[in-house]
């Protein structure tokens, strides 16, 4: 710990207003907030990067982010996600909007492309699946999507509400969501069509939130879509400049973030969170205690036993289950997005084959064909990547992996987990190169360096106890849990990030939001539209 600010920090300031375990979006949010409502608050992140799914790694003069690679709405000056992200970092964060065709869909060598606005995504629909009964369905599909638009706000209200209020009024506020969520998203879609063709178009995105249609909540599938429909912005400077961005509002009201500081335990007195143990040892103290650790980590691992089985946490964790993992290809190429034509959008990579759950099916093992592989390009999105690493170009794929395929390599060392993990990584790079080449033909034989992750990776990174990439996973059960809320049976223990909204930047953030407006008292939807015109 030598020279880090952990030491001599804690000394002078020993109480906090608030602690905040993780600096994920939804730690990053919630502690901005705090921050602007004058609370000194401590963030606490065991990883050497801030910034949880939301951090930039760099390697051999390259960058990458981790976590994000489009957020909708945020570049559109006016909506809220606009305001909030403007309010967290007093104006510092800057977005770049993507093409105008933000998303591509890739079935065998036929292309769909996703343009930005839903008058011009419904026209390209219409033009891909021209019969008259396509027409009527995706006439009825951006219909279901504007329903979906107009009626979560009591759903979500409902999770920052003081828990008696909530027992009262919450059903009824929480059950126009369930008309929609309660169904899978293949359900609601063989309603409209029996064209798989078209629903396996409609669902190309499906790896935004890591299930298939069979599986996946429709209602989670309809928040996506909307959330994409004008189109998307990538920060400026990278994924990593929000967390430098929130940091010094932090400072501001006279808190702190701290990188490598791990907490192992939530202290509780007579069912009342009032600090943590630090990996070291050490205790630090607080009005309120904030997970960002995930609602699995802070249940099962951080809260005293004792505690979790006095109010049955364990059974609600058994209700849940864990979003898929993922490997990471991270590509970095000598010359400038421009040279090698590199475009500031997605690619969504499948088989020639439209219906997601068989192409899931025949993924048996590492060796069988990808149901799915995602292409981004975060130097072409970011304006400034030239500024930071001139001459140089990333790109990243990312498959969808069980995280059961690498169990075996559990108990081994990060860099060290021997020869066959070796092998089986650079068999599964070769598969991810062959799915980017067919977008991306020109970065043939251009290849200065890559590197691959496992879900064994975002373990270690993150803490995620399966490697999953978007918390719980997205099923219509999750949408029925009440307790995933910033609320917890402990007296001022919290939850924040994506667990109490749902996976996403935006989720992450909402997550953070709610979690303030409960420990505020404040509806701080409220507070941020007055403050940010
Ligand atoms: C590969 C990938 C691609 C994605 N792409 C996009 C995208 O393009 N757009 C989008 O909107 N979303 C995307 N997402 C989803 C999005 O990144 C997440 O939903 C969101 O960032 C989650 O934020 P969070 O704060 O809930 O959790 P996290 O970001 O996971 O943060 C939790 C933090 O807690 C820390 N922590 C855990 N335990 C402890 C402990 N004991 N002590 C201290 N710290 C601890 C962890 O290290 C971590 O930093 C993607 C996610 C992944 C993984």
């Amino acid at each position: 710990m030598a020279g880090h600010p952990y030491s001599s920090f804690t000394r002078h300031h020993e109480h906090f207003d608030a602690i905040v375990i993780g600096s994920g979006m939804g730690g990053l949010s919630v502690s901005a907030m705090l921050a602007k409502a004058g609370k000194k608050v401590l963030m606490l992140e065991q990883h050497y990067i801030l910034g949880g799914y939301t951090h930039l790694f760099r390697r051999r003069g390259y960058a990458w982010d981790v976590g994000l690679h489009y957020v909708g709405q945020v570049h559109i000056p006016g909506t809220f996600l606009n305001k909030a992200f403007r309010y967290i970092t007093n104006e510092q964060l800057k977005w770049s909007p993507l093409d105008d065709i933000y998303d591509r869909a890739v079935f065998g060598d036929k292309e769909y492309v996703f343009p930005r606005g839903k008058e011009n995504l419904r026209a390209q629909f219409k033009e891909y699946f021209p019969a008259a009964e396509d027409q009527v369905s995706i006439d009825a599909y951006f219909t279901l999507l504007e329903e979906v638009e107009h009626i979560g706000v009591g759903y979500y209200i409902e999770k920052a509400l003081p828990v008696f209020l909530s027992k009262l009024i919450g059903p009824k506020l929480r059950s126009k969501v369930f008309k929609y969520s309660d169904r899978t998203t293949l359900e609601v879609l063989r309603s409209l069509t029996k064209n798989e063709q078209l629903i396996g178009v409609l669902t190309a995105q499906y790896g935004d939130y890591g299930l298939q249609p069979a599986e996946s909540s429709f209602y989670m599938h309809a928040l996506l879509a909307n959330h994409y429909m004008d189109g998307a912005g990538y920060p400026v400077g990278g994924a990593g400049s929000i967390a430098e961005t929130v940091v010094p509002v932090i400072e501001a009201a006279g808190g702190t973030a701290l990188h490598q500081v791990r907490v192992t335990n939530i202290i509780v007195e007579q069912n009342k969170a009032i600090g943590v143990k630090l990996a070291d040892g050490k205790t630090i103290y607080a009005d309120n205690i904030i997970s960002d650790a995930g609602i699995h980590n802070t249940y099962h691992k951080l809260l005293p036993a004792e505690v979790a089985k006095q109010h049955h946490l364990e059974e609600q964790l058994q209700q849940l289950s864990p979003s898929g993992a993922h490997m990471g290809l991270y590509v970095g190429i000598k010359d400038t997005p421009e040279n090698l034509h590199l475009p500031k959008c997605n690619y969504w990579i499948f088989p020639n084959e439209y219906n997601h759950e068989l192409n899931q099916q025949r993924y048996e093992n590492l060796d069988a064909t990808l149901p799915v592989s995602y292409v981004s390009f975060p130097a072409a999105k970011d304006p400034d990547s030239q500024k930071h690493h001139p001459g140089r170009s990333t790109v990243e794929v990312i498959i969808i992996v069980p995280y059961d395929w690498f169990k075996q390599w559990e108990g081994t060392e990060w860099r060290k987990r021997g020869e066959e993990y070796q092998q089986m990584k650079a068999r599964m790079a070769e598969k991810m190169f062959a799915d980017l080449y067919r977008v991306a033909p020109q970065l043939k034989g251009k290849v200065d360096y890559f590197d691959i992750s496992s879900p064994l990776s975002t373990k270690k990174f993150t803490d995620h106890p399966f490697g999953e990439i978007y918390g719980i996973a997205h099923t219509p059960k999750r949408f029925r849990q009440a307790f995933l809320r910033p609320q917890t049976p402990v007296k001022n223990l919290y939850l924040t990030g994506q667990d109490v909204m749902i996976a996403s930047i935006a989720g992450g953030l909402m997550g953070g939001l709610l979690c303030a407006s409960a420990i505020l008292h404040k509806n701080m939807m409220g507070v941020i539209k007055k403050s940010i015109q």
